[in-house]
């Protein structure tokens, strides 16, 4: 639960502005506080701005405890969780907590829209690699072949909050589970007031509105080469996700490398030249969502996608490639800088009209 403080602290401060201005010795500097924590299998740095210690301190607390209880209704592992439960149900239709449905609808609407790029019913698959549980292993072709079988966001069947799956189907919300999460500690933290906070969930990262100062934030985009960071990205109220398969992977006996998002098609890794897609977006369940679907369609997909969705949907992205090109939309390209270091990488502009690229 997200408690509301202090209700239209921002109209009252607008009222006692001129009073506070002169008792200044009341009226604490802006400053920012941090708090770190493990949840949802990754590292969370929450960052707020605030003038006042104690409101930071207890937004954070609040912001940390809905990221907490998020985790606890889609946990794959936690017996408790809605998600557990859906994924153990033989068949039966099981209910489920209204932010569970809410992110299952969401997950199956993106899941359409990327034609099955993004399969929220790929967890039998993920386990059969390890990818669950970090004890990888190469599954065979054949046994990858059943396991998709039991695939196909089509067949879940969400009825208000009512989810059923056919027996063997199992549900894993993964790829957009933390972009949800940082939209609802966000939201949780306007609520509280916080007008100006930096969250980073695990790399994904929520930009809550600007700086204290009004101006942008700077980002750095970390190399999908492990080389620091390759680029910077000025946003303010934005979310910026990426995805790619250099973090979590396993070399295999094969000494092929094995990365974590998998092509539902396949059921094999994605292997298609891309090295990372960061999407950036207002929310970042969107972000979250796009960028492991655009990752699994591939370069030229993934800017047909663009072209298609962004004005009905605006997103921006920029992919990197594995031979170090990178690929941005017009809309970002003012706001994007390369680092001296990394001037070897070549730009290029994904335009809305093919022609122009
Ligand atoms: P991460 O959450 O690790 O930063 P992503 O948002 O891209 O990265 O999600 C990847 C996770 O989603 C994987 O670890 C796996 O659990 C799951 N997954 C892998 N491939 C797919 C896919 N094609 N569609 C949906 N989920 C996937
Ligand atoms: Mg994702």
């Amino acid at each position: 639960m997200c408690f509301k403080r202090a209700a239209g602290r921002a109209l009252l401060l607008a009222v006692l502005s001129p009073l506070l201005a002169a008792c200044a010795p009341f009226h604490g500097r802006t400053e920012a506080y941090s708090q770190s924590f493990f949840a949802m299998d990754t590292y969370m740095t929450f960052t707020v701005y605030d003038d006042d210690a104690e409101d930071a301190r207890a937004a954070l607390r609040r912001a940390q405890d809905e990221i907490e209880e998020l985790e606890a209704l889609w946990s794959v592992t936690d017996q408790d969780s809605d998600i557990y439960a859906v994924n153990h149900s033989g068949g039966r239709s099981v209910t489920v907590r209204d932010k569970t449905a809410e992110l299952l609808s969401f997950a199956l609407k993106m899941a359409r829209e990327t034609d099955g790029a993004l399969e929220p019913t790929l967890y039998p698959v993920l386990t059969a690699w390890g990818f669950t549980t970090d004890e990888n292993r190469i599954p065979s072709g054949d046994q990858l072949a059943g396991l998709l079988e039991k695939t196909g966001f089509d067949r879940v069947v969400l009825e208000g909050n009512s989810v059923t799956l056919q027996d063997g189907m199992m549900l894993d919300l993964g790829a957009v589970g933390k972009g949800y999460a940082g939209d609802r500690a966000q939201q949780c933290l306007r609520e509280q007031g916080i007008n100006s906070a930096l969250l980073d969930i695990g790399g994904n990262i929520q930009a809550v509105g600007t700086k204290p100062d009004g101006s942008d934030w700077k980002l750095g985009l970390r190399s999908p080469f492990g080389e620091g960071i390759f680029g910077t990205l000025q946003v303010s109220d934005k979310a910026v996700v990426t995805s790619g398969n250099y973090e979590r992977y396993f070399i295999g006996e094969d000494g092929v490398r094995y990365g974590h998002i998998v092509d539902p098609r396949t059921g094999y890794p994605v292997d298609n030249g891309l090295a990372s897609v960061t999407v950036i977006a207002e929310e970042g369940k969107l972000c979250d969502a796009l960028s492991t679907a655009l990752f699994v369609m591939g370069t030229e997909d993934a800017a047909a996608y663009w072209r298609i969705h962004q004005e009905e949907q605006p997103f921006d992205m920029i992919l990197v490639t594995e031979s170090r090109e990178v690929y941005v939309t017009e809309n970002v390209k003012d706001r994007f800088n390369l680092q001296d270091k990394y001037r070897d990488m070549s730009i290029y502009q994904i335009a809305l009209s093919e022609k122009q690229e």
